[in-house]
């Protein structure tokens, strides 16, 4: 038997193991079949009658995956749900049967291409993987058409295997993935934003994606290495290799669990400074993962995502399901929502929005926000809506100039009116804070401090903006330094603005998951690091293995060096002097 190696993305650490088991979804090879005119009215009552009985399953599969493994994971199901809902896409699906006299399969497969067309328009890379929702929901519709009831298996019958497909659509996802006889998955398709990733993450199996065609060189009962930590797929792997990746597993599931008991230790540095470990997410499902990763509070949800549930605008109920179901789950632990940040290259399906020659300097985040008023009022109604357990916090993206604040405080104000003639129940005193992500709002800090309860600084954007360097290019990544002196001397200066005005400061870019990095800023006087959850051990393992006064001197020494080299390399050195465990977990990922 030869064996094949193959490189895609991994999306969800770790090593998984064992026979293969091919999932083949050929839900949309339907041939285009013509109707008589006369044909039409029952052909859109069969597709009625099976949207119908797709809704029925929705709502028991929901109810099913809600008793197997908790309400976050029937999650799913409500997105299904509301595009199932969707007046528009029926339309298109209705019109298609009629205005071309075709059987209701092909114009579901015609109306799934059209918004799979759609949806890879959209640059960014979170929301286009969201197609696959559409697609799950028409595949479900088709696979009802038929009127051969599909067998229900049985629990416990599955075998432990290596899942691979072309794609798992989301709700398979859901199903097979939290079955528990899954050892790791493997697709052709998948970026690391989609469902599968973010479950097969939450779920702790290994995943590896976009791996092109994968299902063209394996057959049912291969055995197969799925290496979720490199992006490595070994299929028939040789005796030695099996030993070699049996041997990394074990090395792999033991950082694991020493990982998962830092997570639970408290987060103080080694002379008891208290500091804090936030998580960052996109989805509302993700939140007990990041609890289970030691977070202590949601330091950012990206909104942006609940524009995607729904082929349509999203309503205030829809804004407000998200935003509960995160503020009960992380309660009493703080929930700080962003409003949508998107514009730009982040366009929207639902929106004409026009081409911008420059996106990253155009119509985004708030700027979008400000200009579409009505979408921002509904937001902020369902935020205000969702902070009635006192724990929601608003924070507002890329804020440039003072006024900004003004005009999102009126409308936050209107907001409130409204709520309160409606006799609506929400916390009066909502926290309300900016994120300092533009070199102007940077270089003010002590102005736009005064109008706000705390910053959060950017940085992934800050960075880019501030060494001019397009944080997605490729070309000129070699100059994307969050330890360039330029940088270190602007954030030092608005985390040090707002500790003077006694407001609270927060880092919520990718630095604040860097070990070295958060270590420059635990000497700046930082104690909230919000992050991608899967990096809470690591952070809070560095800072617990350090004495905040040796940082300090550390970090006041590497302000006069002049390049981000020099920093690093004397960060390291002297840490390592005093603190050898510093890195330990950092070194390791
Ligand atoms: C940032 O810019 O650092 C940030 C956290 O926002 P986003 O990555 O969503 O732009
Ligand atoms: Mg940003």
């Amino acid at each position: 038997m030869t064996s094949i190696r193959l490189r895609g993305k991994g999306v969800s650490p770790g090593i998984g193991m064992g026979e293969l088991t091919l999932s083949e979804s050929a839900l949309f090879t339907v041939r285009r079949e013509s109707i008589s005119a006369a044909a039409v009215e029952g052909e859109l009552r069969r597709l009625r009658k099976a949207v119908e009985r797709t809704r029925n399953e929705l709502v028991r599969l929901k109810q099913e995956m809600k008793g197997n493994m908790g309400e976050e994971h029937a999650f799913i199901f409500d997105a299904h749900l509301l595009i199932l809902g969707d007046r528009s896409l029926f339309d298109s699906i209705e019109q298609t049967v009629r205005g071309e006299k075709v059987r209701a399969e092909w114009a579901l497969t015609q109306v799934n291409q059209k918004y799979q067309e759609l949806f890879d328009a959209i640059a960014d890379e979170y929301f286009r993987q969201r197609k696959s929702d559409v697609s799950d929901v028409l595949a479900r519709i088709a696979a009802n058409l038929k009127l051969k009831k599909k067998r229900r298996t049985r629990k416990g019958q599955a075998k432990r295997e290596v899942l691979v497909a072309h794609e798992i659509l989301p709700s398979e996802a859901a199903i097979r993935l939290s079955g528990g006889n899954v050892l790791a998955v493997a697709t052709d398709m998948g970026g690391p934003t989609s469902h599968t990733a973010i479950l097969a993450r939450s779920l702790n199996i290994p995943a590896v994606v976009g791996l092109h065609n994968i299902t063209q060189q394996v057959k049912n009962g291969d055995f197969i290495i799925v290496d979720g930590t490199d992006g490595e797929v070994i299929i028939n792997p040789p005796p030695a290799v099996r030993k070699e990746f049996l041997g990394k597993k074990a090395k792999y599931d033991h950082y694991i669990r020493e990982l998962k008991k830092t997570a639970r230790l408290k987060s103080v540095t080694l002379d008891d400074v208290r500091f804090f470990a936030l998580a960052n997410i996109e989805l509302p499902d993700e939140v007990e993962m990041a609890f289970s990763y030691g977070a202590e509070g949601i330091g950012l949800f990206r909104s942006e995502f609940i524009y995607l549930q729904s082929a349509s605008l999203p309503n205030e109920e829809d804004h407000l399901a998200a935003y509960s179901r995160i503020a009960k789950a992380a309660y009493p632990a703080p929930v700080y929502i962003r409003t949508i940040d998107i514009g730009g290259d982040k366009t929207l399906p639902q929106l004409k929005i026009e081409k911008e020659p420059n996106p990253a300097l155009g119509l985004r985040a708030v700027r979008f926000s400000l200009r579409h008023k009505d979408l921002f009022r509904v937001q902020l109604r369902a935020i205000l809506r969702a902070s009635a357990l006192k724990n929601v916090r608003i924070l507002i993206p890329m804020i440039t100039e003072v006024e900004e604040i003004g005009e999102v405080k009126l409308l936050l104000e209107e907001a409130k009116k409204e709520l309160d003639k409606e006799r609506v129940k929400f916390d009066r005193q909502i926290p309300f804070g900016v994120m300092i992500e533009v070199p102007a709002a940077a270089a003010i800090t002590d102005i736009l401090v005064k109008e706000v309860d705390y910053l959060s600084i950017g940085t992934n954007d800050l960075i880019q903006y501030y060494l001019a360097v397009d944080r997605s290019n490729e070309f000129v990544s070699y100059l994307y330094k969050p330890l360039h002196p330029s940088v270190l001397r602007v954030i030092r200066f608005i985390i040090q603005t707002a500790l003077r005005e006694g407001k609270d400061v927060a880092v919520c870019g990718e630095m604040a998951a860097d070990p070295l990095s958060a270590l420059v800023l635990l000497g700046f006087g930082l104690r909230k690091f919000s992050m991608n959850p899967i990096f809470i051990p690591r952070i809070k393992n560095t800072l617990r293995s350090v004495e905040l006064k040796t940082v300090e001197k550390v970090v006041e020494e590497a302000m006069n060096l002049k390049t981000a080299q020099d920093v690093e390399e004397l960060v390291i050195e002297r840490i390592l002097a005093k603190h050898p465990k510093a890195f330990l977990l950092g070194q390791v990922m």
